[in-house]
């Protein structure tokens, strides 16, 4: 199988090709499809296995396609919640990378440094936003970050999430989402308090394992 062959938008198309990617990789092929019909969808992998990629394309690809001219200041349609500020730094820059020839703005949230940048970047307009648990939930405390327009919600690395405390902080930010969204959750493994936690934000929806 081909990215043309996925029926993805020319601007996404160039992007993936300039990324020099000549064929989707295993998880791609299977979820990519799966979230371009807008399922919900539950991912087994692991990073290294173009995950990022897997979700990242299909939401900037229905955000091109559903953007046509749109004024004022932009709200979050997409929000990507990882454990560590360096996953946060590596999925953003690959939703920059692949959103590079659509007019979508991606940025990043983490804790460990100053708060200025990025309450700046917000108020500018954002829309796609990649965060770590707590100072996404700091920011949102302090009344920065609206979820009204909110299409798509990504859990990343959910098992990494929960071995590192964060499942309070999971449960409070997804509290806040509104229902009607497109949820992706992904983990390396599926011990039953991941199940549980998948239960809590996915609708109907699919697996894929790798
Ligand atoms: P990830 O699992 O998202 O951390 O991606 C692992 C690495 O694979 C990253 O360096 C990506 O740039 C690369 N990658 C993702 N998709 C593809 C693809 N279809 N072809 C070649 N490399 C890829």
């Amino acid at each position: 199988m081909t990215f043309k062959e996925l029926g993805l938008a020319e601007p996404i198309l160039k992007a993936v090709e300039k990324e020099g990617y000549t064929h989707p990789t295993p998880i791609q092929e299977k979820a990519i499809p799966i979230l371009l019909r807008g399922k919900d969808l539950l991912g087994v992998a692991q990073t290294g296995t173009g995950k990022t990629a897997a979700f990242g394309i299909p939401i900037l690809n229905y955000l091109h396609n559903s953007q046509n001219g749109q004024s004022g200041k932009r709200r979050i349609k997409a929000l990507v919640v990882t454990p560590t500020r360096e996953l946060a730094i590596q999925i953003g820059e690959s939703f920059t990378a692949y959103g590079r020839y659509t007019n979508l703005k991606t940025t990043v949230i983490f804790g460990g440094v100053k708060q200025g940048s990025q309450t700046r970047a917000l108020d500018r307009g954002v829309d796609i936003l990649v965060a770590t648990p707590g100072r996404l939930l700091d920011l949102m405390g302090q009344g920065y970050i609206s979820f009204r327009d909110l299409e798509f919600a990504v859990l990343d690395e959910a098992d990494q999430m929960l071995d590192m405390g964060f499942i309070h902080d999971i449960k409070k930010i997804i509290a806040k989402l509104p229902p009607k969204r497109q949820s992706l959750f992904f983990s390396a493994t599926m011990p039953k308090s991941i199940v549980d936690l998948s239960r809590k934000i996915l609708g109907d929806f699919e697996r894929v394992t790798i």
